[in-house]
């Protein structure tokens, strides 16, 4: 198969045996060896590429068997006579520097500087076919010059926006975390700590803009684990649905709004659910259901897993159902999320497993509207049922099909004005500022005339300053540095103050691939034609814990650029390789 035309004299170097003595040293002192020669324009291209790694200190064995992988799959695509791209570089900016750096005692950009090199040194000694001379590291001020360029990019784009919201707080890492970045237990992905939650004004990214395409492109990924596409799309989490209006019996002119995606067993609601945030929850006066609520609260903190109990508050307020007129108790619940929909869920026990739970350890009315076999009586439930059949005890709708009924129920409500289709994402906006001082600065002034204003493309890099001090948990972070923050504002020119916030480093490395190609450029941070030609990345080979994080943010970000015009894909990674493992046995080097 391998044929000498291409057989390059890379390929020789290494594999000739007699030549081996001497020729490591070789391979590893010389940078230039699998250089990707771009003048042999007229070969396929083949662009192979590692999730690149945090330079924390030592390259550990998962480290090399992903490498080994790539290296592999690179030299495979030489001998093939394809062109091939197998870059390096490093993930440089955020927590695990930063903390590395708190313990010892040193600057984080000399401590990841240091480590930089010490890693190169064991990459080298794998040899490993790297193209090394396309290296760089996120906090070269070379690279987050364009991290902040496609900020603003965004931020032209309207994709950018601050918002005053509730955050979850590391209080070991003392930062902020994304949705994401929580785990089902409510912990930092990190630290391990328990998320506390906090009202702080933060910069977000509206990947939700995006969420129909980051779902229906899917389909085109079939190079992809399918374990991966379906962990995405349960992240994105598209529901097909309606929003339904209840009254509420003591105040007329309120309503609490639903979202549903089962409008086939509203004649099954028997109660409505609030989060204990929920706005109605003002309007509550009773001192008993008040004190019980703070107590949900603060068990609702500390609560390790927020999935185990069903904890629910009867409150003395009453809903109408709107297609029947009947009268449904309000109740407090620990499972109803605020940040999802509304605040609010209908609760229909015998048709949904959590509700059945809920109402069972609060007493509270389960009525069954669906049935498997239309012929048959009813007996009571013994779990929820969830399968599709046939609508009983719904007046008008009796004996259709559920799913025709979800349709005709919401079209009934849509022409009564109590109901309306909506389309809900679970994907909420990415929250990208981090309180920390080793990350890339946020390019934005705050001016007390003319609010947040983007700093102009010719002033940037807001560098980072190389003064800092550094106590016992962290270090000091950019809003305590008064030199650095004090400037003028690009629009009006009075004295404004620098945004202190950094930016999270998944926003980092959510086009570092896209650098790749021409990352010696000074002047852009990619070339159009280059993009074009090299991306989609052939071959991505990483970790699968990325599955949800950065692989949806590069693919946000590379629809987002594609939409401002900054070159023609669609998608960054052709074919994806999670399963990081491999037999020995297959891999006979002769
Ligand atoms: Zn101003």
């Amino acid at each position: 198969m391998i044929t000498s035309e291409n057989t390059d004299k890379r390929a020789t170097n290494l594999y000739k045996p007699s030549d081996i003595e001497g020729k490591w040293q070789k391979i590893w002192e010389d940078d230039n060896l699998y250089n990707t020669d771009e003048q042999s324009s007229n070969k396929e291209k083949f662009y192979a590429l590692s999730m690149f790694p945090y330079p924390s200190g030592n390259l550990h064995m998962g480290h090399v068997r992903n490498y080994v992988i790539t290296d592999l799959i690179a030299r495979f695509q030489r001998f093939q006579g394809k062109e091939v791209l197998h870059p390096m570089g490093w993930d440089a900016f955020g927590l695990p520097a930063e903390n590395a750096a708190i313990e010892r005692g040193i600057n984080p950009d000399k401590w990841t500087k240091q480590n930089i090199a010490h890693m190169k040194s064991q990459l080298k000694l794998l040899g490993l076919s790297v193209d090394w001379d396309r290296e760089f590291a996120t906090c070269d001020e070379n690279y987050y010059v364009w991290t902040q360029f496609l900020f603003l990019e965004l931020h032209k784009a309207g994709l950018v926006y601050q918002k005053e919201s509730e955050v979850n707080w590391d209080p070991i890492d003392n930062t902020v975390l994304a949705n994401e970045q929580v785990d089902s237990e409510g912990k930092s992905w990190r630290s391990g700590a328990i998320v506390e939650k906090k009202l702080l004004t933060q910069w977000f990214l509206k990947i939700t803009d995006y969420a129909e395409e980051l779902l229906q492109d899917l389909e085109k990924l079939n190079e992809w684990p399918e374990r991966v596409k379906i962990m995405q799309e349960n992240w994105i989490g598209k529901s097909i649905g309606a929003n339904i209006n209840f009254k509420i019996k003591e105040f007329k002119k309120k309503k609490i709004q639903v979202f549903t995606t089962r409008p086939d067993t509203l004649f099954g609601v028997t109660y409505l659910a609030i989060s204990v945030n929920h706005p109605l929850i003002k309007k509550i006066s009773d001192n008993k259901i008040l004190s019980k609520l703070e107590n949900l609260k603060i068990y609702l903190q500390e609560s390790k897993d927020k999935d185990q109990k069903k904890i629910g508050i009867p409150t003395n307020l009453i809903a109408i159902n709107p297609i029947n007129s009947k009268e449904i108790p309000i109740w407090i619940a620990s499972y109803v999320l605020d940040e999802y929909g509304t605040g609010a869920v209908m609760g229909v026990p015998a048709h949904d497993e959590r509700d059945f739970e809920f109402a069972k350890i609060n007493s509270i009315d389960i009525k069954q509207v669906i049935i498997k076999d239309k012929d048959k009586s009813t007996s009571e439930l013994t779990n929820a049922f969830t399968d599709n059949g046939f609508l009983i005890n719904s007046n008008n709708f009796d004996g259709l099909n559920n799913s025709d009924a979800k349709k005709y129920i919401s079209e009934h409500g849509e022409r009564n004005g109590w109901a309306e289709n909506k389309i809900q994402f679970r994907l909420r906006d990415w929250l990208i500022s981090r309180q920390r001082y080793w990350g890339c600065p946020i390019p934005i002034i705050k001016c007390t005339n003319c609010g947040s204003v983007p700093v102009n493309k010719k002033d940037i890099p807001v560098k980072l300053p190389n003064e800092i001090k550094i106590s016992s948990n962290k270090i000091n972070s950019l809003g305590s540095n008064q030199s650095w923050i004090n400037t003028t504002c690009p629009k009006c020119g009075n004295l404004a103050s620098r945004e202190t916030d950094t930016m999270d480093t998944f926003m980092c490395s959510s086009w570092y691939f896209l650098r790749y190609p021409s990352s010696k450029s000074l002047t852009k941070p990619f070339e159009k034609e280059k993009i074009n030609k090299w991306l989609p990345v052939d071959q991505y080979v990483g970790g699968v814990e990325h599955a949800i994080l950065h692989l949806l943010y590069a693919r946000f970000l590379t629809k987002a650029l594609r939409d401002n015009n900054l070159f023609d894909i669609d998608e960054p990674f052709k074919r994806l390789l999670t399963k990081v493992w491999f037999n020995l046995q297959l891999i006979k080097i002769q």
